[in-house]
């Protein structure tokens, strides 16, 4: 038995702990994973880093050896109690007892920043999976000064996400990714490299935050409208999905819109590049 295995299955009987399913715990047994998590990261002493979702702690002892700082955040109390009788000795070491949906990131960034001590900031982190695409969008819209997103993710959403648009796993959060962020692919993680094993295959992803957005845009909010009006639609056409929601004011005018910037009339909405929606969007902003 693994020493992972063997740690995790000591604290779940010393606290009785039952893995929360609706909180999507699934704790990670797999020295290899949380090693190439640890890795990817590139975690350096000046660094800040974000742990959403802590659970049991297994990866946060590896952070913890590596950061700077390390914030934890997580909400399930039953937690805290393990996080804060494992960790609370080291002085890096901070816990927010919050659903990460509700924290100001950018507020609890700028204080630490603002101490002078803080570098860089990270995430990472192994997500509850049944909130993973908000905290990803949190995570980006807010515009947060993060360096990195180092998260483990359903493979499938992972796929989406890391896509480059025009690509087979095309969907409108893809785009969102790539206007913020350069994807890569880490590594695939088997069901087995948890305790309860969740129902499907994982993936850690990094996403690395661009400095300069690929495209130059001033009507940003119009352009992910845009997006998700031609996705709401998925079987049909870019054109008749734009005209059904009414960003083309009529199929005429759709169709002069298409012609101009040169692309078939009978386009589906995932073979756009995230230039030709920025395109779409500078011509039909009124
Ligand atoms: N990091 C641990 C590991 O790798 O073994 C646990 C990961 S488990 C997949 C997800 C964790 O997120 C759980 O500890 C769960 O309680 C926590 N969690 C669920 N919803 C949350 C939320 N809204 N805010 C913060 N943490 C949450």
């Amino acid at each position: 038995m693994s020493t992972i295995l063997k740690e995790t299955r000591l604290i779940m009987n010393q606290y009785h702990i039952k893995a929360n399913k609706s909180l999507g715990q699934n704790f990670l047994i797999r020295e290899e994973v949380i090693e190439a998590m640890i890795d990817s990261s590139q975690i350096k002493k000046e660094d800040l880093v974000i742990e959403i979702g802590p659970g049991l702690g297994t990866l946060t002892k590896n952070l913890l050896k590596k950061a700077g700082k390390v914030i934890c955040i997580e909400l399930d109390k039953n937690m805290i109690n393990i996080l804060e009788n494992r960790f609370s000795n080291e002085d890096n070491f901070e816990i927010l007892n919050q659903d990460v949906l509700k924290v100001d990131l950018k507020n609890l960034i700028e204080t630490k920043k603002n101490t002078g001590e803080i570098k860089d900031v990270k995430i990472v982190a192994n997500l509850p999976y049944y909130i993973t695409t908000p905290i990803i969008m949190k995570l980006l819209e807010e515009e947060l000064p993060l360096q990195s997103i180092t998260v483990m993710i359903q493979k499938e959403v992972a796929d989406r996400l890391i896509a480059i648009p025009g690509e087979k796993e095309t969907g409108s959060i893809t785009y969102s990714v790539y206007y913020y962020a350069e994807a890569q692919d880490i590594v695939e993680v088997p069901k087995e490299s948890f305790i309860p094993e969740p129902e499907v295959t994982s993936k850690v992803i990094k996403l690395t935050i661009r400095k300069e957005p690929p495209v130059n845009i001033k009507q940003k909010d119009t352009m992910f409208h845009i997006i998700k009006c031609a996705f709401m639609q998925r079987r049909k056409t870019l054109l008749n999905a734009l005209v059904n929601t009414k960003v083309f004011s009529s199929k005429q005018e759709g169709i002069k819109i298409l012609e101009q910037l040169d692309l078939d009339t009978n386009i589906r909405p995932e073979k756009l590049k995230l230039e030709d929606y920025a395109n779409i969007a500078k011509l039909t902003h009124k």
